[in-house]
């Protein structure tokens, strides 16, 4: 935008403005304002010098002082007459930005599509302009064929009464849909938003995984036709861009999409529904830490929005929330039509070894991941013409590899992590295929991605004997062939099923009847409806139970019954089965007898006991670098610090410092320390060591805050 510049004259009373800038900084940066033109609003781009580069800023502030006036800088341009970002928006972020501790430019800029504002474009006038502006790819969203939703059931029709009451508000008002599994949410959603249109506001729909935004998008584009937007990281830069300019402009008035659609531009919000409330894909797992389920209620309170937060395994905190009257509760306790939930049956395995030590009639093979309880009941399945479903959140044929002469396992160079063996990334298996070194496949770092060629021989002592132990989905979907001949078997997980069209054809042929057992890992236990499935076997739930995590027996109950929540969803009766060493826990118990209340009473005294969320918050504090030593002793300091300063605190505790129970990753090693205790003393705490951080550490470590953390490994 061309505008007029001053003349030098004017300098002395000149206008100073503070800028936003996508780069990790402490605060905002300031230039002179060297044009006749009144400031622009919050949140116009603003091209910047900085050092020898020029980067995108955005206009933030007037400010009135500053120490040493010479040395600032001129703004080089103003880049567009109306802000990028809309004000409720820029607040919104604002918000997040100080609540999750990270810095508000990098805040904004992974709220946005690549490119509108980021440091890493050449700062050039012309790249940067064309930064802005509708994408030059269109996205298609199929239309998926009308569900066929009759009348309403008694439930659902209670449910839309009472949520386009709170609509009718025009206020703030959240709510817990805790309908179980196959109670019809999606339609009192698909109510809800159009209850909503017709009020002339906007909807926003927030489900937890990229995949199910395809299906549920389907529905909304089948039921609302167009101004519907797609927003999810799956999508190219170019959708992704254009997606966004629409839902800018106002052409879009729903927007489904996974996590990060809470930032999307979308003006005068109505409606926020989040799917599968409890999901933890709704957490950021790195940088930008936030949680778009929390986010959704702040966002809902801004906007004075309805905010529903569906489930059928409502989180602790959610239904703690509800029980308190914080959320208005509206339970759908039956499925629609004539399904019921499946009878779910806990095997026992430990039984098992017993008899085989009496018996020996079964081999070992059969040990490994496969009952003789859940062979049984396959066989029938197969033999009925029905289908099976295999879950297993393990990925992989064999889960690590050693070598018996010398006891070396095979570990990753850059991560302190055993390797997973992979062999084939085969979406469908029919034929028998040899179990040996025949197709060496290779070793994978499930956690930075490396890979390593799988040899025969051990790297350490060179003995020939290398052997492979535990098991992974790919192992199930090849040795189910060898115990089930003349089927065939497809498998979903992030190897096979690399693009969404992949995992779609699939599940397309699953649905179709095409397969006679589908093997997956997580991807396979949300929203998905199969008609012919009739078994679902869990083959290894312990593996939930036993990680260090206070929420570990929340996230098993929600994947069981998420899972066994899969079968008998038509009107055939569904059966599941679950395998386990761990018979007695009571995640595997109540989601055995579809148990929700039982499990929350158990789950909400074991986390008042402990003081853990909901009744504490806490914030992980996570150190990391290339040198150990050096990040251990950032954590011991800051752990000192605080130590001295905040012993007195009311209600606080700080647990460590340790190193991570992934001791490093990528190359860094990492220590924590966790923080714990009332909303008020935890920021008191937090806000100080972000205030301080540059003091307390050198800059080779890393420091990141993990606000609400879930994930602690
Ligand atoms: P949930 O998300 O609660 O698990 P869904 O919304 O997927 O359940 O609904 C389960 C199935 O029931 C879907 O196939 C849906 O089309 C169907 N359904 C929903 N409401 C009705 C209704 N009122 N009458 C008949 N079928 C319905
Ligand atoms: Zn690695």
């Amino acid at each position: 935008m061309a505008v007029k510049r001053k003349s030098e004259a004017d300098s002395p009373g000149e206008k100073l403005v503070s800028c936003i800038v996508p780069i990790h900084l402490k605060g905002r940066l300031t230039y002179r304002w060297p044009f006749d033109e009144p400031l622009p609003a919050r949140g116009t781009r603003l091209l910047l010098p900085l050092g020898r580069r020029r980067i995108v800023g955005l206009f933030w502030d007037q400010d009135s002082e500053f120490p040493d006036r010479q040395k600032l800088r001129d703004v080089i341009e103003i880049m567009e007459k109306e802000p990028l970002l809309p004000e409720g928006l820029l607040s919104f972020i604002e918000w997040a930005s100080s609540y999750y501790y990270y810095p508000l430019g990098p805040a904004i800029s992974e709220a946005l599509p690549a490119g509108f504002f980021s440091s890493t474009r050449k700062g050039t006038r012309e790249s940067t302009a064309r930064g802005i502006g509708p994408g030059r790819s269109r996205l298609e969203i199929k239309n998926w064929s009308e569900s066929h939703v009759g009348k309403l059931s008694h439930e659902q029709d209670e449910a839309v009464r009472a949520i386009s009451a709170a609509l009718d508000t025009r206020l703030f008002n959240p709510v817990l849909l805790f309908g179980i599994t196959g109670s019809g949410k999606t339609e009192v959603y698909l109510q809800a938003v159009e209850k909503c249109l017709k009020m002339g506001r906007n909807a926003l729909v927030l489900v937890p995984e990229i995949s199910m935004t395809g299906q549920l998008a389907g529905w909304f584009s089948a039921r609302f036709g167009q101004g519907l937007s797609i927003l999810h990281s799956g999508l190219t830069r170019e959708q992704r861009r254009d997606q966004w300019w629409e839902i800018r402009t106002g052409k879009s008035r729903i927007v489904v999409g996974a996590r990060s659609a809470i930032f999307a531009p979308l003006s005068n919000i109505g409606l926020i529904v989040v799917d599968e409330e409890h999901d933890s894909s709704y957490k950021q797992a790195e940088k930008f830490r936030y949680n778009a389920r929390d986010l959704a209620l702040v966002r809902g309170k801004m906007e004075k929005a309805t905010v529903i937060l569906g489930s059928g395994t409502p989180s602790i905190a959610s239904y703690q929330n509800a029980l308190q009257g914080k959320y208005r509760l509206i339970e759908m306790r039956s499925r629609v039509g004539k399904a019921v939930l499946p009878d779910v049956e806990v095997i026992d395995r430990r039984k098992e070894k017993e008899g085989n030590k009496k018996s020996k009639s079964c081999k070992k093979q059969d040990m490994e991941w496969l009952s003789p309880r859940l062979r049984e009941a396959i066989s029938e399945t197969l033999a009925r013409k029905r289908q099976v479903l295999l879950f297993l959140n393990r990925r992989g044929f064999a889960t690590y590899i050693f070598c018996p002469d010398c006891g070396h396992v095979f570990k990753c160079n850059s991560c302190d992590v055993v390797l997973a063996w992979h062999r084939k990334n085969k979406a469908f298996v029919k034929d028998k295929t040899q179990d040996s070194f025949d197709t060496p496949g290779l070793l994978c770092c499930h956690y930075c991605g490396q890979t390593y060629p799988a040899l025969p021989a051990c790297d350490k002592c060179g003995g020939q004997a290398v052997r492979a132990s535990g098991f992974g989905t790919e192992k199930v979907a090849e040795e189910f062939l060898q115990y089930f001949p003349g089927t065939t078997v497809g498998r979903i997980d992030r190897d096979t099923v690399s693009s969404k069209k992949r995992m779609e054809r699939v599940l397309r042929a699953f649905r179709n009847g095409e397969i006679d057992c589908l093997v997956g890992t997580q991807m396979i236990t949300k929203g998905h409806d199969f008609p012919g499935l009739s078994l679902v076997g869990v083959l290894w739930p312990d593996a939930a139970l036993n990680v260090p995590e206070y929420c570990a027996s929340e996230r098993a109950f929600q994947i069981l019954s998420q899972v066994a929540g899969r079968a008998g969803r038509s009107s055939i009766r569904g059966k599941a089965m679950i395998q386990t060493f761990m018979p007695d826990h009571y995640s595997i118990v109540c989601a055995a007898r579809h148990d929700f209340e039982r499990f929350f009473q158990h789950e909400i005294q074991k986390r008042r006991e402990l003081g853990y969320p909901p009744f504490g918050r806490i914030v992980n504090i996570c150190f990391s670098g290339v040198k150990k030593l050096s990040v251990e002793q950032a954590a011991r300091n800051v752990a000192s610090q605080i130590d001295g300063r905040f012993k007195k605190l009311d209600n606080f505790t700080m647990l460590g410092p340790v190193q991570s129970p992934r001791a490093r990753i990528k190359s860094r090693y990492r220590y924590q320390l966790l923080l714990k205790g009332g909303i008020k003393s935890v920021r008191t705490v937090c806000s100080w060591i972000d205030s301080r951080l540059d003091s307390l550490v050198t800059s080779n470590v890393r420091v990141e805050l993990d606000v609400d953390p879930l994930n602690f490994m």
